[in-house]
């Protein structure tokens, strides 16, 4: 009798929570591009992101290495950082050096800050305008790099949902990216449950990070977008309408919304 009575309490909690609940709308962030390469992983994303079956014309994020030799420091990189922007696509900080995705931990705070400066300054010489954010390389951040990041007036976003489809970690392509998806959406769904990731504008943002340096992750995008819609309705996540942001400015502000608090869903980095 007991049993059931918790039983009761616990579905009458779980309603009262789902009918609180703001909807989700997927915040989609890829990073370490541009890949301008023979597969030309990049341009391949934005085409999916325009035109697909699941929502047309996604805006997203890209955290880009503005001035590694074979990304944004290469003709055609600089091509694609326009492109992108012009496609209402926003741009942010992923690394300014030359030499690439170095993590911001192993750098000086000088040598940090400058970096940034001209990661920043790559990005308006393309697009027109400073970027507003910065991730940083394999996630490692430290108190002396959000100090900097708060001097240049970049806000640090992290992720909710990884793909885990960086090929630093082996996953180039991935067989079981939907169960992957299943267990990164349930994680999603409990934060928000437990109230730990907040509201923008009446939705939820999650955030999803992918590589746009990955050919598997551009030969398989749109069937990605299915899987993240498909898997949330599985684990019972609500989504907005439409589920993806599809304006690059809104994205942008959800994402600085989100930065100000380093709380995801994902406690752990990768
Ligand atoms: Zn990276």
């Amino acid at each position: 009798m007991r049993y059931l009575f918790c039983l009761l309490l616990a579905c009458l909690c779980n309603t009262t929570l789902a009918a609180d609940q703001l909807p989700v709308r997927f915040l989609l962030t890829f990073d370490d591009g541009p890949d301008t390469g023979t597969t030309g992983s990049t341009p391949l994303i934005v085409k999916q992101l325009a035109d697909n079956p699941v929502t047309p014309g996604i805006k997203a994020i890209f955290f880009v290495q503005t001035a590694h030799p074979i990304r944004g420091g290469s003709e055609a990189g600089k091509a694609q950082m326009r492109a992108s922007c012009a496609s209402g696509h926003r741009l942010a900080v992923h690394s300014g050096l030359a030499a690439g995705h170095v993590p911001h931990t192993h750098l000086s705070a000088d040598e940090l800050e400058m970096s940034l400066i001209s990661g920043q300054q790559d990005i308006a010489a393309q697009c027109g305008e400073a970027a507003k954010l910065v991730r940083p390389p394999d996630w490692e951040y430290s108190p002396a790099t959000q100090a900097v990041y708060r001097k240049l007036g970049l806000g640090m976003l992290l992720t909710d949902v990884n793909a885990r489809d960086g090929k630093i970690y082996g996953w180039h392509m991935s067989l079981r990216r939907r169960s992957h998806m299943n267990a990164e959406l349930t994680q999603a769904k409990t934060a928000i449950e437990a109230q730990k990731l907040s509201g923008v504008d009446g939705v939820i943002p999650v955030v999803v990070t992918f590589h746009d340096t990955n050919d598997y992750t551009a030969a398989h995008m749109t069937e990605y977008l299915q899987i993240l819609v498909e898997e949330a309705g599985k684990v019972g996540l609500p989504l907005a309408s439409p589920p993806f942001y599809t304006d690059g400015k809104a994205a942008e502000q959800a994402a600085i919304q989100r930065s100000k608090q380093v709380v995801y869903s994902r406690q752990s980095w990768p």
